[in-house]
């Protein structure tokens, strides 16, 4: 959440940083703001609203001249969205400058002290007391300021700082909120993720917990909280610039649909190699895997979903047990764990707040965790014992599509390596289940040659009021994550019922019209699911279906069907989901919202 992008170099700063913000808009997008030193002091400007209207208030940064600078793009945790409370947040002078990503969560009693000693404070938000604070600690030394403040408070931060007594240097520390740092020949950079910057340098330094880096315009230095230097390692990231990029499509959305099977391609054949599963990073010996007595699967919203879907697939195939939870639950439940149960937990950005502290809290229990994670070098992916990255690239969209599949694929193979260490998947069944693994990019594909279709049907519901999504076992995994696509994007109530349980309840908001769209891809469940429909068509209800090809008879009581490939019934939530995404997606568009950035969502959630 929120994105921070900070320069200083050889060429104009504001510019750069508006450019990188426009990378980072998926992160927050309820106001901007930015401030460059212009030679003899600090200009500011910020703008409630989306990050074109700073553009077009500084002439896309022309009319601010100046080689170093912070810029910010906010998601408003304290304060409401206004030019008030917009960062940059400056002392009285306005001669330090913060940019803020994350909560300070002892501002109120840090604000009553600063108050006792006469500061007065503009805004709203936690974020000001950093700005008063830092005036306070600043004695000619902005090192010694900023440890100073860091020791005092107490939360999240990254964080972006300006003096305007030293024009030379930009300052950035952080703890648990991410802050990447990045160095070209031109300059120097922070952005609070990487394709903020792709653009014009591949060499990155990761900053961990309470560490704070010192930019020059040609070199970067590092300390710790009690200003210790510290030497960090470059690293080179490998992603392709024009990732970031729309490359010609309406919105970021649909190019990362049609991402999907060179994500589906990327994240599975590395890891296939002579005719077996090889996940080289998974630091855990077939002994280890052996022992495995449970497995808790823990991740936010997407990612959960992938994680229920895993349930059927790691109980089916390997007969583990296998316990999925929302982070935000189990970190504060205290939950039952063995020491020899393993932890999965799945992030996009691998730096959620709530999974990462789901992270901590199974250290804290001597468990081992396994992280499945796309940002390489994320928080998560440091701190997790083990690390599968999914090879999706940078999605810029809000709502996750191949970063959705991405995993579900990572989970498939590490099913598929537990089961044959675990000696549960013979040979035939395994043959199986790789020849449909590998099948899955080009049926995805062949998925998306369906478009049109779908946002013919599309168009016929974009003043729908309410859409129920049914279906069992892994079809029911496959409606959560739809339901949750369409509501995200297109506002329209959509919630996802276990088709069987939808009798003890939902079924009388059923009523004539209402669309509903029932997952029938699991061929032992399919005629449970059939009886479903016909309780709803029953009742008025307009039925949308997805089903395996061949299951004509389904003609008969849907309205609409959907037919995907044959695959193995564990992979059936790979393709099925890819109609629902573009359901979702023309439903939003015809409904004529921005996709890209559902009102009141960020991506990459650093807040609890
Ligand atoms: N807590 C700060 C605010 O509400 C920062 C929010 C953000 O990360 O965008 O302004």
């Amino acid at each position: 959440m929120c994105g921070i992008v900070g320069y200083i170099g050889k060429d104009q700063a504001a510019p750069i940083i508006l450019d990188g913000l426009s990378k980072l808009e998926y992160r927050g997008y309820d106001s901007a703001g930015i401030a460059v030193f212009d030679g003899e002091h600090i200009c500011t400007q910020k703008a409630a609203g989306r990050l074109a209207v700073l553009e077009h208030m500084t002439r896309g940064g022309e009319s601010m001249k100046g080689f170093s600078g912070v810029g910010h793009t906010r998601w408003a945790t304290h304060g409401a969205p206004s030019d008030l409370n917009a960062h940059p947040h400056t002392n009285k002078k306005g001669s330090i400058v913060v940019v803020h990503n994350g909560i300070i969560e002892n501002y109120m009693a840090l604000k009553k002290k600063l108050e006792k000693r006469g500061y007065e404070f503009t805004s709203e938000t936690d974020t000001e007391v950093l700005a008063h604070l830092l005036d306070y600690y600043y004695k000619g030394n902005p090192l010694e300021a900023i440890t100073k403040v860091l020791h005092r408070v107490e939360g999240s931060y990254a964080l972006g700082i300006l003096f305007d007594d030293c024009p030379d240097q930009l300052f950035a520390a952080r703890k648990d909120s991410p802050l990447i740092v990045g160095k070209s020949e031109e300059g120097c950079f922070i952005a609070s993720d990487v394709p903020a910057i792709l653009k014009y340098t591949r060499t990155v330094f990761y900053l961990d917990n309470q560490e704070v880096a010192v930019l020059r315009k040609d070199n970067i230095e590092f300390f710790t909280v009690d200003e210790e230097p510290i030497e960090k390692q470059a690293v080179t990231i490998e992603w392709d610039a024009d990732s970031a990029e729309k490359a010609g499509y309406e919105f970021f959305m649909l190019k990362e649909i049609y991402e999907e099977p060179k994500t589906v391609t990327d994240t599975i054949s590395p890891r296939i190699k002579d005719g077996e599963i090889r996940i080289e990073e998974l630091k855990f010996t077939d002994e280890e895997l052996k022992n495995i007595q449970r497995i808790h699967i823990v991740a936010c919203g997407s990612a959960y979903h992938t994680g229920v879907t895993a349930k059927y697939v790691i109980e089916g195939l390997v007969r583990i047990p296998v316990e999925v939870e929302v982070a935000s639950e189990f970190r504060y439940r205290n939950p039952i764990m063995d020491p020899e149960d393993l932890v999965i937990v799945i992030s996009q950005s691998g730096e959620t707040a709530d999974t990462l502290e789901a992270v901590r809290e199974s250290h804290k229990r001597g468990l081992k965790v396994l992280g499945i994670v796309n940002v390489v070098g994320s928080s998560i992916a440091r701190e997790a014992d083990s690390v599968m990255y999914t090879w999706a690239g940078p999605e810029i969209s809000v709502a996750t599509t191949k970063a959705y599949s991405a995993p579900l694929v990572a989970l498939y193979l590490l099913a598929m390596k537990l089961g044959r260490v675990r000696g549960m998947i013979d040979d035939a069944l395994f043959a199986r289940l790789l020849e449909d693994i590998q099948a899955l990019p080009d049926q995805i594909e062949m998925l998306l040659g369906q478009k049109e279709k779908l946002q013919h049907f599309a168009n016929r519901y974009v003043a729908a009021k309410e859409v129920f999504f049914i279906g069992r076992g892994i079809d029911y995994a496959i409606a959560l994550e739809g339901a949750l696509k369409l509501k995200e994007i297109s506002y329209i109530h959509s919630e996802a019922y276990a088709a069987g349980e939808l009798k003890h309840g939902t079924i009388s908001l059923i009523e004539d019209g209402t669309l509903v769209v029932a997952l029938a891809t699991q061929p032992e469940l399919f005629p449970k699911t059939v009886s479903n429909i016909v309780e709803v068509k029953s009742r008025g209800a307009f039925v949308m279906a997805v089903a395996e090809r061949g299951r004509k008879e389904i003609e008969k009581v849907a309205d609409y069907v959907v037919y995907i490939p044959y695959t193995n019934s564990y992979f059936a939530n790979s393709l099925a989901i890819i109609p629902l995404q573009l359901f979702a997606y023309y439903i939003a568009v015809g409904r004529g919202y921005d996709v890209d950035h559902p009102r009141n969502l960020a991506k990459s959630v650093t807040v609890e």
